[in-house]
């Protein structure tokens, strides 16, 4: 017997037009079931649209966006957890909180339709890169009250695997001691973010422990074999199928927008722009979230027989420093060092004509001048000492203010 190529193989290879209409379908119900909660309702009423204005994918345009702000300022004045939702915490099987560290955290809540959402796109997603059931994987996911690690649980369990998770090492010796509990396991598979690989790297090499992934695994590129639209919108919004670049959509669950930040506007294919997205087939939808990322999409037929657009995941739109006119992310910069170099970029406190960042390690003039031709701008690196950087257990901060 061969193994299917896809986790769900109609879903997966949907023809154009039976998306479209699978979309329209859903954008159709999605407004409708988001009308019923206050959040959702005055914007649709300032903006004049019902669900019978809804005739095709591309008049999820006619929607008007919303950021993280304004989830927060709902969840505000309507504690605790906001009014966009028409079900509440009575229809929830699962909540989980926002790390908050840019502000108030905001609240997560699924109902088991939409948690059972999250698994199936999961699923596709493990799928496309080898997992199979009765796997043993081991995640570094955070746990408590941030969502990731239990949905990753649900997840996992849904595919049928055994996931092992460890939580973020904060430091080489809770890594060390989180390597020695699972040493005798046979663990098939590692889902690691950067900073976690690199902290169970250098406690392996402490106690001779064999198994954990390459840093080239780990490289820039491989922020575009995933995408999400954050827990609280679609967390599993897409993955690489290994055989060309970007992430392939799930279009039946999502309505994928890049747009120009200000004019609202779609960017061309293949163009950096705001990650706007709309659930579909939710108890909880999000009409036009600003999910406030930079990405690209490609529509070009991709050779794994997939039918989906794919995206590209550029990073946080926080993060992007402007010199000489040029928009620079961490991805323009790390795509030139050492995946396994830490390195930081400084933000320039008033307008600069040079880039600045630190990187670890001993200087490499080949590399300063392919930073300096591949940004378009003259990039001065200050090359210090291993260890001299901040690690990070989670989610490395990349961008700097000047001075500090
Ligand atoms: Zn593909």
């Amino acid at each position: 017997m061969t193994e299917q190529p896809y986790w769900n193989v109609e879903a997966q290879t949907l023809p154009p037009d039976t998306l479209a209409k699978l979309q329209t379908e859903r954008l159709r119900e999605a407004v409708a079931q988001a009308a019923r909660a206050p959040f959702f309702a005055d914007r649709l009423a300032a903006a004049g649209v019902r669900p019978d204005d809804i005739r095709e994918p591309a008049d999820v345009a006619l929607l008007p966006r919303f950021s993280k702000a304004d989830i927060r300022e709902s969840e505000q004045r309507t504690p605790p957890i906001g009014d966009y939702r028409p079900h509440g915490l009575d229809r929830a099987v699962r909540i989980a909180m926002s790390t908050g560290t840019t502000g108030r955290p905001t609240a997560m809540i699924w109902t088991r339709r939409d948690l059972g959402v999250e698994c199936e796109l999961s699923a596709r997603n493990h799928y496309r890169h080898g997992i199979r059931p009765g796997m043993v994987v081991v995640s570094a996911h955070p746990g408590y009250l941030n969502g990731g690690q239990g949905l990753q649980q649900a997840a996992y369990e849904h595919l049928g695997c055994l996931l092992v998770s460890i939580g973020p090492p904060d430091s080489v010796d809770a890594a060390e001691r989180a390597l020695r509990s699972i040493a005798e396991l046979p663990i098939d598979r590692w889902q690691l973010f950067p900073s976690a690989l690199l902290r169970l790297r250098e406690a392996a090499a402490r106690i001779g422990f064999d198994g954990l992934p390459e840093p080239e695994e780990i490289g820039p590129l491989t922020q575009y074999t995933k995408i999400s639209a954050g827990m609280e919108c679609v967390a599993y919004l897409g993955s690489s199928c290994g055989r060309s670049d970007g992430s392939h959509l799930a279009e039946d669950y999502a309505l994928v927008e890049a747009v120009d930040p200000v004019t609202g506007e779609p960017v061309p294919d293949g163009q950096r722009g705001q990650l706007v997205v709309t659930s579909l087939g939710r108890d909880n939808p999000m009409l036009r979230y600003d999910l406030e990322d930079v990405v690209r999409i490609d529509a070009s037929p991709c050779p794994c027989g997939e039918t989906t657009r794919r995206g590209f995941w550029e990073g946080r739109a926080k993060d992007i420093v402007e010199v000489a006119g040029r928009q620079v992310l961490p991805i323009d910069v790390w795509r030139h060092l050492d995946p396994a170099a830490e390195y930081v970029i400084i933000r320039p406190e008033r307008p600069a004509d040079r880039l600045a960042i630190r990187v670890e390690g001993a200087r490499d003039t080949a590399v300063e001048d392919a930073l300096t031709e591949a940004v378009g701008v003259p990039v001065d690196v200050t090359w210090v000492g291993t260890g001299e950087l901040p690690r990070a257990a989670y989610k490395a901060q990349r961008v700097v203010p000047a001075g500090s």
